[in-house]
């Protein structure tokens, strides 16, 4: 199985690269911020209680995420393997879901690591906020907390995967299939 931990800030091109790789290689794609976004839609307790970290650009507290992901891995185990896209965000993330997969016998292929700078993720955010409705693509301080969030929090997470030496680290700027190739690059290595 492939498992691939898909990283990067915030308007990285996690998504969209996402979309591209499951087609390719037949992964499912376990996105978190999707998965929330649709207990928010279907007003279940789990958006609720999401939302007020999602709309401010926190992270959601790690037991919640983590009990989604398990339920979501094990209800779904048995195909090629996963994208993880937006997850983990904490280290505290990284370790159980290191813990879950290995408890059914798998285990992280590596981590691929998206490098955007700083201007050119705000400027892709802003510009996704016009269309994608999202609360958190819209406003100025909101993106920044986001990003913020992210160098605090989630950066730690490729420190996580580097010492385990999973982590390889791809350019994100440029078209969307230069990018997609160097990925499938990497990947085809595992
Ligand atoms: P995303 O679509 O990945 O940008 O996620 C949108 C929002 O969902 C984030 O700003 C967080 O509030 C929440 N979220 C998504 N994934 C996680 C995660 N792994 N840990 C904590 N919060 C998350």
């Amino acid at each position: 199985m492939l498992n691939i931990v898909l990283f990067g800030p915030p308007g990285a091109g996690k998504g969209t690269q996402s979309e591209k790789l499951i087609e390719k290689y037949d992964l499912i794609h376990l996105s978190t911020g999707d998965l929330f976004r649709k207990h928010l839609g279907e007003g279940t307790e789990l958006g609720k209680l999401a939302r007020k970290y999602m709309d401010e650009g926190r992270l959601v507290p790690d037991e919640v995420v983590i009990g989604m992901v398990e339920d979501k891995i094990k209800e779904t185990k048995d195909g090629n393997g996963f994208i993880f896209d937006g997850f983990p965000r904490t280290v505290a993330q990284a370790s159980a879901l290191d813990k879950v997969l290995e408890d059914l016998g798998l285990k992280i292929s590596g981590m691929i690591a998206l490098d955007v700078p700083e201007d050119i993720l705000k400027e892709r955010i802003r510009e996704r906020g016009k269309t994608s409705g999202r609360v958190d693509d819209q406003d100025d301080s909101k993106i920044e907390t986001r990003i913020k969030v992210y160098l605090d929090e989630t950066l730690p997470v490729a420190g996580f995967y580097d010492n385990q030496s999973k982590l390889t680290k791809i350019h994100g700027v440029g078209t969307i299939d230069e990018i997609f190739n160097n990925i499938a690059k990497v990947i085809d290595q595992y």
